[in-house]
């Protein structure tokens, strides 16, 4: 037996048949910043490269009991929440979260894939503001999400500040909807911007791009890196990944996530 054990990770996430997003995205980006996945799926979905076509929330009785089951055996670091699909999903996974308070919770609120399809069901925006925001460590929205979330359609700013004040303690707003040359991520703490992270656009569009960053942040925030460091050290990955990026299918292309 090894003497090192990898930090544990427990993902709540879809499965992505097409391997590009999800819980795969998930697996493979925590095994490359040495972390190891427990993978609970959310919501199994029928999708191509291209759009999500059709998805099925699991039944939340047996997400809550896996994820007992593992929380009673294994040491687990941090949590990765990943597409939800319906608000009893959501009250699940809240049981879990409030029984095990001490765990961080990185949260990529999910709710549309990259082809434009909703991947959630009209109550789950609810759920996810009184049940999942008030105890996530780093909430990783792009800028639709964070508007969404919030009903606010002044700035991307003032949605991530919302997004402080409904309990998300950081927000790492990733900037590639914005119309910007370069991309910009903006990290939020009680309200402020304490960081941004410019990176060069890249032309193609991608399938499991913010479950790559988010996983990522999972990982190191599990080896207990500095949550700047920890942003930059993930984004850096998503954004090699996504550069080698491979057309696998006929539509998004697919991160390249292992070296
Ligand atoms: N999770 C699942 C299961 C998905 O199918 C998708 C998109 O299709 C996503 C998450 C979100 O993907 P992305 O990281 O590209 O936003």
């Amino acid at each position: 037996m090894q003497t090192h054990t990898p930090p544990i990770i427990l993902c709540f996430s879809g499965l992505d048949p097409t391997g590009g997003a999800g819980i795969q995205a998930d697996i493979e980006a925590i095994g490359q910043h040495g972390g190891h996945a427990a993978p609970i799926i959310t919501a199994n979905t029928v999708q191509d490269t291209k759009n999500v076509n059709y998805f099925e929330a699991i039944a939340p009785g047996i997400i809550l009991q896996q994820a007992q089951s593992i929380l009673m055996d294994m040491p687990v670091s941090a949590i990765k929440i990943g597409m939800l699909g319906s608000s009893d999903t959501a009250e699940a996974i809240h049981i879990i979260l409030k029984q095990n308070s001490h765990i961080p919770v990185i949260f990529d609120p999910v709710l549309y894939a990259g082809g434009g399809s909703s991947l959630s069901k009209s109550d789950l925006i609810d759920a996810i503001k009184r049940l999942i925001i008030p105890h996530t460590h780093i909430l990783t929205p792009n800028i639709p999400e964070a508007h969404h979330l919030t009903s606010d359609t002044l700035t991307s700013e003032h949605a991530a500040q919302k997004l402080n004040s409904l309990g998300a303690e950081h927000v790492l707003l990733t900037g590639t909807h914005a119309k910007s040359e370069n991309v910009i991520h903006e990290l939020y703490s009680d309200r402020q911007c304490i960081k941004s992270f410019k990176y060069k656009r890249l032309s193609h569009e991608y399938h499991g791009s913010g479950c790559t960053l988010a996983a990522s942040l999972a990982a190191l925030t599990a080896k207990q890196t500095d949550l700047v460091q920890a942003c930059q050290t993930a984004l850096d990955y998503t954004y090699k990944s996504l550069k080698n990026a491979q057309s696998l299918g006929h539509g998004q292309l697919i991160p390249k996530r292992y070296s």
